[in-house]
């Protein structure tokens, strides 16, 4: 497999495994194999324990950020979902969290040039295309806004800023992050991952985000009244909202 030459970017992550899923590296592996990848998508992970782990490898190139997976080094913490898969900040330990100060502060000696982000900082939808791809699918990742952490810490962080932020989707409901976004945006992308068509994600409920919203309540039962209303969110986010890990 092959080896990085530089090592610009760290990225931190959370593997969206459910509550008390505690099988290792070796079963993250088999997570990501089952996938179609060729092996465990990050360098290292730490396990809820608080131990740290080898995945693919130090100095590997791994599978964990689409377009930086040559210069970035993915240390990912095993949890942050919650029972209904929703990402929860709360299912991470405070023993992953003193790890991961600690991976950080000895990766910042073993490579001069890291800077550290989140995942969601490197905003994997960027090229617009609106479509969901593998690596998109736990938007929230890894929960918490690495950037601010890390720098409190005194580490050297990454000069992006991200463009994720809460959304409350439905009254009293969990917030859902995701971005650059909206809630009309984040229930766009809900749609086109049930297949339906309706151009770019741009956050804007035009003529064809209004047409597929009408389609999904005429497959659904709904009152076909063209809006995200309270009955259509709740369906579309019963059906779409993503579970799967990144
Ligand atoms: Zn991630």
């Amino acid at each position: 497999m092959a080896n990085r030459e530089r090592t610009t970017l760290g990225v931190v992550h959370v593997t969206a495994t459910p509550p008390g899923w505690d099988k290792g590296a070796a079963g993250i592996r088999a997570i990501h194999k089952a996938q179609g990848w060729s092996d465990i998508g990050y360098n290292e992970i730490i396990n809820p324990d608080g131990r740290a782990e080898m995945g693919r490898g130090k100095m590997a190139i791994g599978a964990h950020v689409a377009g930086f997976n040559s210069i970035s080094y993915g240390l990912s913490m095993v949890g942050g979902v919650d029972a209904k898969n929703r990402p929860a900040f709360n299912t991470i330990k405070d023993a992953q969290l003193e790890t991961l100060e600690k991976r950080m502060r000895d990766l910042t000696i073993d490579f001069p040039e890291i800077k550290w982000c989140g995942h969601r900082d490197l905003s994997p939808d960027k090229n617009g295309n609106g479509v969901i791809e593998p690596f998109e699918h736990m938007k929230a990742c890894p929960t918490f806004d690495v950037i601010p952490w890390a720098a409190e810490r005194g580490l050297p962080v990454a000069d992006i800023k991200g463009t994720w932020k809460p959304i409350v989707l439905e009254p009293e409901s969990d917030r859902v992050y995701d971005g650059p976004d909206t809630r009309t945006a984040y229930l766009q992308r809900l749609l086109t991952r049930g297949g339906y068509v309706l151009g770019p994600i741009d956050g804007i409920a035009g003529k064809k985000t209004r047409t597929a919203v009408k389609a999904f309540q005429f497959a659904s039962g709904l009152d076909q009244t063209g809006d995200f209303d309270a009955p259509t969110v709740a369906r579309l986010r019963s059906i779409f909202e993503t579970k799967a890990a990144a």
